[in-house]
Order: C-alpha cells, then structure tokens, then sequence
C-alpha cells in the first residue's frame, strides 16, 4: 500500500545571526538562521515534492521567526538588515479565523462563536489577527445584542392586545 511519510524536519545550511528578536523583544541577541527542507515522500523514497522555507530561531526564546531569504545570504549581515528580513510567523489557521470571525461577526450566535475560536486561536500571537478577533468579538457581540432587542421589541409589539 503506497504510504505518504510524514514530513521530516531538514535543517540546512545554518548561519549564526545577530539580530533584534520580533517575538521576545531581545535587542541584539544571537539567533540561527537555517533553511528548513521539507520534502513529501511516496513509501519513505520516492519523492513527490520538496520545498524549502526560510527561518531565524532566537537563541534567547527558541521562536522560529519567517525570513524572507536564504539562511546564506544572512550570513555576515548587520543585525539591522537581517531584522529586514525577519517577521514573526503569524500561523495560518488563526489569520484565516480571525478574518472569517470579522465576515461571519453579523450572524445570530454562530457570530459570536466563530469570533470566540479565533480570538483563543490569536490571542497568543502578536501583530494584528489578535486585534482582528478582538474586534470581531465586539462587532458579534454587538450585532447579537441589536439582534435580541429587534426581537424583543417585535414580540412585544406583537404581543400588544389588538384592543388597546
Ligand atoms: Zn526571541
């Protein structure tokens, strides 16, 4: 039976860094930058599909920061120009939720609940799916409490006794 492996971590071509750490906050800290190889295999031989991503990990808090180039061409580089390169790596599941919270956020309680996810989703992530959510769950929760007192208002009305 044809098996596709699991991916295999394949750390290439690391390149001692100094640079200012996005996610911790350290100025001036060592970091490794390095080419991660992932390639998709049939049966644990035959490859299918490789691609490399390029990474900084922060020898001050372990995080793995998105560099948008080569781990070689940070090699000798200022820390200025290597903060150039590097971002925090925003996962993309929780950047999708929090922009599906915002579109559903009108919606009678599953507004709410969506908005709900993608704020426990981003609220350990920095940078702005966390204040998307933050203010999905305000627009929910405000549309969803407009929404009951439409209701309420309307089953009053209704409920009035013709005779008045
Ligand atoms: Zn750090």
């Amino acid at each position: 039976m044809a098996l596709i492996s699991p991916l295999p971590r394949i750390e290439e071509h690391r390149v001692p860094v100094v640079f200012d750490c996005p996610d911790c906050g350290a100025r001036n800290v060592r970091g490794m930058a390095f080419d991660l190889r992932e390639t998709l295999r049939l049966n644990y031989r035959v490859p299918l599909w490789g691609w490399s991503t390029h990474w900084v990990r922060c020898s001050h808090c372990q995080a793995e920061l998105h560099a948008n180039c080569k781990a070689e061409d940070l090699q000798g580089r200022s820390p200025t120009d290597v903060n150039h390169h590097v971002r925090a790596y925003l996962p993309l599941p929780a950047r999708v939720l929090a922009i599906i919270s915002l579109a559903t956020g009108w919606a009678p309680i599953v507004g709410v609940l969506v908005a709900l996810c993608a704020l426990v989703a981003n609220i350990r992530t920095r940078g702005w799916p966390r204040w998307v959510s933050v203010g999905a769950l305000v627009l929910a929760t405000a549309a969803n409490v407009g929404f009951v007192a439409v209701l309420w208002y309307l089953r009053n009305k209704i409920g009035t006794p013709i005779n008045v």
